[in-house]
């Protein structure tokens, strides 16, 4: 089961992904999970990366393909693999179908949870953080016993700036603007499985499940 998983910030891909890894038992892999290992075992392909990193460039389209498909190439992801945050971009995409294509591989489902903006920013706007000791809440799903106050601590709560709905937004027109195209990439390769993102986490991920074996 070879699958990537798409959707905007705050849609909950990553908590879908984990769910899905887990129920297969294949490997979760985020592209920020293969730079620290490749760098933290000093792999060649590590060494490069970290050149970029160091100088706070961005990692190339193909590098961080070529890392993609190193770890994809290991045994745990003999039974299939979940890619999460990667491919971002129609030319990362486009360069991870031609690395698949020469070790006969390719991507079999490319999830999509769906989510409309303004549920996105409207969720994150509710998200607070203490101040203290970095507990976070939400004001619907996760709120503290006293208003603005850490359960923990006692300390005040706020909205990070990361979540107020201006910046929320600029990061879903990026993500518009970049990964929309994707879907409509992989919607032509006829591998796309779209599901509703807006109902019960649990709920999503049965749908993930009915369309995964279907
Ligand atoms: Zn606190």
């Amino acid at each position: 089961m070879k699958i990537v998983m798409l959707g905007a910030p705050g849609a909950g891909k990553g908590t879908q992904a984990k769910m899905i890894a887990d129920k297969y038992s294949i490997p979760h892999i985020s592209t920020g999970d293969i730079f620290r290992a490749n760098i933290k075992e000093g792999t060649p392909l590590g060494a490069k990366a970290k050149e970029y990193m160091d100088k706070g460039l961005l990692v190339p389209d193909e590098l961080v393909c070529d890392l993609v498909v190193d770890r994809i190439q290991q045994d745990d992801c003999k039974n299939g693999y979940i890619l999460d945050g990667f491919p971002r971009t129609i030319p990362q995409a486009e360069a991870l179908t031609d690395a698949l294509s020469k070790i006969s591989d390719k991507v079999e489902y490319a999830i999509n949870v769906e989510v409309p903006d303004e549920n996105i920013v409207n969720r994150m706007g509710g998200r607070r953080a203490c101040v203290g000791c970095g507990a976070t809440y939400h004001v619907k799903y996760n709120p503290p016993k006293v208003e603005d106050v850490c359960d923990k601590c006692g300390e005040k709560l706020i909205l990070r700036d990361d979540d107020k709905p201006e910046t929320v937004q600029k990061r879903l027109d990026v993500y518009h603007e970049q990964t929309q195209p994707l879907i409509d990439y992989y919607t032509k390769q006829g591998v796309i499985a779209e599901v509703d993102g807006t109902v019960d986490m649990n709920e999503v991920f049965d749908n993930i499940v009915k369309l995964l074996e279907a």
